[in-house]
């Protein structure tokens, strides 16, 4: 097992930054997930720790040891493809044993290793099939991994790993890499779009945006205190308004009006509302605890299932999102209705700048993006 340093990592294809001076440790027996919206950087990444990218500048060191001038077969990293990348006209005990083979192991030793990577992802019995023709989506995400899995190796890196998969198996797949990945205690890079993903598997959540790396902290403190707006706004299920200070109240877009506390940053500039933790009443029933309150009008209800999105605006073309139980009635779209929230629905923000709002955008689309 091993802990991975990036000293400065930087890459750079002509004009765009797909990478800009990353710092990070990612420390031994811990899975940390890179998220970021299409674009960012989170392939161009794992693809340097790995070796099929040579960085513009900076440094990989794995263990202490540098790697980024080895070539990717001597860095000792497994690697899990967005689309698997399987070997169609290979059997699954095939594709696994690749890595094994290019390694140059005997084949008793080869078969014995083929045959426990299988076993550890539940594909025991499936061994001689071929993977893109006989099997699953779910299934050949196990051969990827037992693929990845099967050269021992110090390190895992996972890239988007359950884009591909149905809701229900995304789930299963998320809990199950997340219980290998702990019996195994393998120190695992994994990227994600999906903020849900990496809040459910993570130890660490690292925030990436246009190319840099804006916050790093752990599941619980990054849904409770994002530190940037660009965080907060990603997470989702949060409205994130922009105002101002003006005698001890922030005054937010739209109207709504928030004194501050001890407790809050002194000059903030943007109101961070938790969608999940706000209530809708009729004036008379808010209670005198409540943080604020603000008149405004149902703009759209949508249902969600377990709970509905109750889209409503305090004035100003500003939208602030309501989620609650689709046990309540539903408000008509047009109703005059009181939101007000505890305490815990309401956080501040300072906009620090980290964010590269004005500079080059590396991902517009006249930048040619590649797919990885
Ligand atoms: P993500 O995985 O977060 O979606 P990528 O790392 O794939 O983002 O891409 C980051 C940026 O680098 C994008 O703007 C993309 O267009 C650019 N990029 C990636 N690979 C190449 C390449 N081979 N040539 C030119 N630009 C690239
Ligand atoms: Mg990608």
């Amino acid at each position: 097992m091993a802990y991975l340093d990036l000293r400065g990592l930087e890459k750079r294809y002509d004009a765009t930054v797909a990478v800009a001076h990353m710092d990070a440790c990612i420390e031994e027996g811990t899975l940390v997930a890179l998220l970021g919206p299409s674009g960012c950087g989170k392939t161009t990444t794992l693809r340097m720790v790995a070796g099929f990218v040579t960085p513009t500048a900076g440094e990989i060191h794995l263990d202490g040891a540098r790697i980024d001038r080895l070539p990717p077969y001597r860095r000792n990293i497994g690697f899990v493809f967005q689309n698997y990348a399987l070997f169609p006209h290979l059997t699954v005990a095939e594709n696994v044993a690749f890595g094994l083979r290019m390694r140059r192991l005997g084949r008793p030793d080869r078969d014995r290793r083929v045959g426990e990577a299988l076993a550890l992802v539940g594909l025991a019995a499936l061994a001689d099939r071929y993977p893109t023709r006989q099997l699953s989506g779910g299934q050949q995400q196990r051969v990827a991994l037992a693929r990845a899995l099967v050269i021992e190796p110090d390190m895992l890196l996972l890239d988007e790993p359950l884009s591909n998969l149905d809701a229900g198996l995304r789930s299963e797949m998320r809990d199950e890499i997340r219980r290998l990945q702990q019996r195994l205690g393998i120190t695992t890079l994994f990227v994600t779009h999906d903020q849900q993903e990496a809040l459910a598997m993570a130890d660490r959540v690292m925030v990436m945006s246009h190319g840099r790396l804006i916050e790093d902290s752990d599941p619980r403190t990054l849904s409770e205190h994002p530190r940037h707006v660009f965080s907060a706004g990603f997470l989702g299920a949060r409205s994130v308004l922009p105002g101002s200070v003006r005698n001890a109240r922030f005054e937010a877009m739209g109207g709504l009006s928030v004194a501050l506390g001890p407790e809050d940053p002194p000059d903030p500039s943007h109101l961070v509302l938790r969608a999940a933790r706000l209530q809708l009443a009729d004036d008379g029933d808010v209670p005198s605890s409540a943080r604020f309150r603000a008149r405004v009008t149902v703009r759209m209800v949508t249902y969600l299932g377990d709970v509905a999105q109750v889209d409503v605006t305090p004035g100003g073309g500003i939208s602030i999102r309501v989620l609650r139980p689709t046990t309540l009635p539903d408000p008509a779209p047009g109703t005059e209705l009181t939101l007000w929230a505890d305490d815990n629905a309401v956080a501040f923000l300072k906009e620090t700048g980290a964010e590269p709002r004005h500079g080059p955008d590396p991902t517009s689309p006249e930048q040619g993006h590649q797919p990885a």
